[in-house]
């Protein structure tokens, strides 16, 4: 959808790539600041756009870019020096990037340059590393323990005294007392020990005759070094994967560096030993969950080109790769890809316009596109490439559905009849099973029974979810956490409350009831079940040591898992959301992909969907499994109504402690938003969750033709309005969340 916004936007305003010797230079600092500041520079430089500076801001010192030339705007003899260093500069390519960002999402280019220059630490020098290697001297006093020290150190090789210490089976006292003596001295390693790379031949899988075709596309894509985008649309266990890997292999051979995408960490894992299966090492990953020193490390390896497969989280965009050759966007459907703090993005999208700047191709994967890339495939502007067929004998799974208005079941109860049976059959079987529910902890809702009063968060306008294990109830939005009261603060009745509705936790208790011999787990994405804890469990069923995992969408994705032959999915019925013009496409995406997690082995897979609505044209596409009638029709409906892809949306969202004065901004900004063509506002509105973390929220949503400069509307229409103190705007362009 982004794709030919690139061609129409105009290109940077600063497009010199290297500005003259000079002794002055705009400078862009990692800060929500308007625009770069002008720096003296104690001597004449060569200051290339990019060229990293520490320049003087305020009391503090920070690393900032060299963005062009100076304005000239400021007296010279005011300006403050900056100073160069001297081996480090962000790629071109980059720079582009972060401007283009900017600019489109209405962000300062400092703000988006700090998601470029988030580990200050990789410009500092080089740490060494200090280990040891057999020296001249011989110890004074040979002990068995002294030889075999020696002995391993015979090869010359350095160690680390740890290292040393648990080869030889001795405790570091002998080690060190080596080193004092000089049986051991001591050398300087670089900080970082270099890191094998990935081998394109290392091993490799017969591709089947749909998975050539779009290997080789992808290959010759790869080959020409140039801006394309392809679509790999292949259905759940076609070998997706595989088929990129050919393109990652020329790459590599290439010498060229790979960035793929994946929507979760929790998806990494799995991901990361196949790599290695495949290119005989594992790549480089790039998360919120590394230390500060891998970190350090993998910025290095990117900037330096030693990092020649970066597999990472959205945030992996920013990063400073020094010849980037391919960008695998896996899943690319998935909602995870939108930032939605700080700077506002869709890591796929931007991906796109990433690709296009470092003019390298694009793969864009999935077994449920989004609407916007399905669109853009259909009109030809992606290659299209086709996985029709599972890999191997597996069959696509068949989908029935489970009419909960006709199936017999008690209150409280959530497994209706059916499952019930088809889970005897396959746990007789000896076959795993995944029972699907996309809601963490017990119950979602707790209730006085007497009075009809709802436990609400104290911060938020959500209600507290009752966590059984830790006998908490918890706010999924702020975490505020109470225990159940005794009495009901409204009527003051004495152990008056249920739990209404199903959580994870719930459907497990039942299932235990059920069937007290299989093994089961939870796996959801929940502060109680760490993400430690939840790889533990996806491990554990993929090598078969669990029979049963009840799971969130955090399951739903990407696995595989050969054994498993059942999906059910517990409550269809829950993706709707108000006003989001998505609801059906992700719904229709996340039961399909959940779907796809049965069958993928030898034995076929049954799918059970539990729904209220077998009418609903997302319950018929899934039984029927066509989901291109199904998109074609989203299509048509999204046409008609001018949404996404056929219409712009942005939205402003004000937030703030102070009720009345965020409501008064919200009309205030209504009232001098300027009258355009083929341009819409709505609201102001309550948000869906009106007060989240006791601010309260309004929204305000645009609506405009795609040929409309939405930026520019937007840029003239906030200039003219001034956001009170306590009160924040976050500009949302291309919302994917409307709560
Ligand atoms: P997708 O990502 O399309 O859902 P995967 O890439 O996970 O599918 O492939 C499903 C399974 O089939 C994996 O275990 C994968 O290793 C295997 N597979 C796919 N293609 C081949 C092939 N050509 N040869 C051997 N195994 C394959
Ligand atoms: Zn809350």
């Amino acid at each position: 959808m982004v794709d030919e916004e690139i061609r129409v936007m105009p290109s940077s305003s600063i497009t010199t790539s290297s500005a003259p010797d000079s002794k002055t230079a705009a400078v862009l600092l990692p800060l929500p600041l308007r625009g770069p500041y002008d720096y003296a520079f104690a001597e004449t430089h060569r200051l290339r756009r990019g060229a990293l500076v520490r320049a003087p801001l305020g009391s503090r010192e920070l690393v900032g870019a060299v963005w062009g030339q100076a304005e000239g705007g400021v007296v010279k003899e005011k300006l403050r020096t900056a100073a160069p260093m001297e081996t480090y500069r962000l790629p071109s390519a980059l720079c582009d990037f972060i401007d283009w960002v900017a600019r489109y999402t209405l962000n300062p280019p400092g703000a988006v340059l700090a998601q470029a220059l988030r580990v200050p630490a990789a410009f500092e020098a080089e740490l060494p590393r200090r280990a040891l290697i057999i020296g001249e001297a011989r110890p004074d006093r040979p002990t068995a323990a002294r030889a075999r020290v020696l002995d391993l150190m015979q090869d010359g090789l350095a160690r680390i005294p740890s290292e040393i210490a648990e080869l030889a089976a001795v405790g570091p006292g002998v080690v060190k007392g080596l080193a004092e003596q000089d049986a051991l001295k001591w050398v300087a390693l670089p900080e970082f020990e270099r890191s094998p790379a990935p081998d394109p031949y290392f091993d490799s899988v017969v591709l089947s005759p749909d998975q050539l075709r779009a290997a080789e596309h992808m290959r010759d894509a790869v080959k020409k070094r140039e801006f394309s985008v392809a679509l790999l649309d292949g259905v759940t266990g076609s070998g997706k994967t595989e088929a990129y890997f050919e393109a990652v292999a020329e790459a590599l051979s290439l010498s060229a560096q790979v960035l793929i995408l994946l929507p979760e960490i929790a998806l990494t894992v799995q991901f990361l030993d196949r790599f290695a299966l495949r290119f005989g090492c594992r790549p480089f990953e790039w998360h919120s969950d590394l230390s500060q020193r891998e970190r350090k490390r993998v910025y290095r390896g990117v900037m330096n080109g030693d990092a020649r497969v970066i597999v990472g989280a959205r945030s992996a965009l920013f990063l400073p790769f020094l010849k980037l050759g391919l960008i695998i966007v896996d899943e690319e459907h998935e909602q995870a890809y939108k930032q939605e703090e700080g700077v506002v993005y869709h890591a796929r999208d931007m991906a796109v316009v990433r690709a296009r700047l470092e003019n390298c191709p694009i793969v864009l994967a999935s077994a449920t596109p989004s609407l916007e890339t399905y669109v853009n495939a259909r009109g030809g502007r992606y290659e299209w490439l086709k996985l029709a067929h599972r890999h191997g004998a597996a069959e696509m799974p068949t989908v029935k559905l489970v009419d909960m208005r006709a199936e017999p079941g008690e209150a409280g109860q959530f497994l209706s009849p059916s499952l019930r049976a088809a889970l005897a059959d396959t746990l007789g079987a000896g076959e795993q099973a995944l029972l699907f529910l996309n809601r963490r902890g017990y119950a979602p809702l707790t209730l006085c029974t007497l009075c009809g009063h709802k436990e609400t968060c104290r911060n938020c306008s959500a209600w507290m979810v009752e966590h059984r294990y830790r006998k908490r109830l918890v706010c999924h939005h702020c975490a505020y956490e109470t225990v159940i009261p005794e009495r009901c603060p409204q009527c003051a009745a004495l152990n008056s409350f249920i739990a209404c509705g199903p959580g994870v936790e719930r459907v497990e208790e039942e299932f235990r009831a059920s069937f007290p011999e299989a093994r089961v787990a939870i796996a959801s994405s929940d502060t109680f079940h760490g993400p430690a804890e939840t790889q533990a469990v996806i491990r554990a069923f993929a090598a078969g040591d669990i029979d049963v995992v009840i799971g969130t969408q955090i399951v739903a994705k990407g696995h595989h898992f050969p054994r498993l032959t059942l999906a059910g999915i517990i409550d269809a019925d829950l993706g709707g959301g108000a006003g989001d013009p998505r609801a059906a496409e992700r719904s229709f995406q996340l039961l399909h992909q959940v779907a796809g997690r049965s069958g993928r082995g030898e034995k076929p897979g049954l799918v059970l969907i539990q729904t209220r609505n077998p009418d609903d044209p997302v319950m018929r596409a899934l039984v029927a499994d066509n989901r291109d009638a199904f998109l074609d029709e989203e299509a048509r409906i999204r046409e008609r109504s001018l949404t996404p892809p056929f219409g712009r949306l942005a939205a402003l969202i004000l937030a703030g402690a102070d009720a009345e004065r965020v409501r008064e901004t919200g009309r205030a900004l209504a009232r001098s938003a300027p009258s355009a063509r083929g341009l819409k506002v709505w609201g102001p509105a309550p948000a869906f969750y009106q007060v989240l973390r006791g601010r309260t929220r309004e929204r305000l949503l645009l609506q405009a033709e795609k040929t409309v400069d939405v930026q520019s509307y937007l840029k003239t229409w906030l200039g003219s309005v001034k956001i009170p103190g306590g009160v924040r705007l976050t500009i949302d362009i291309d919302p994917i969340s409307f709560f």
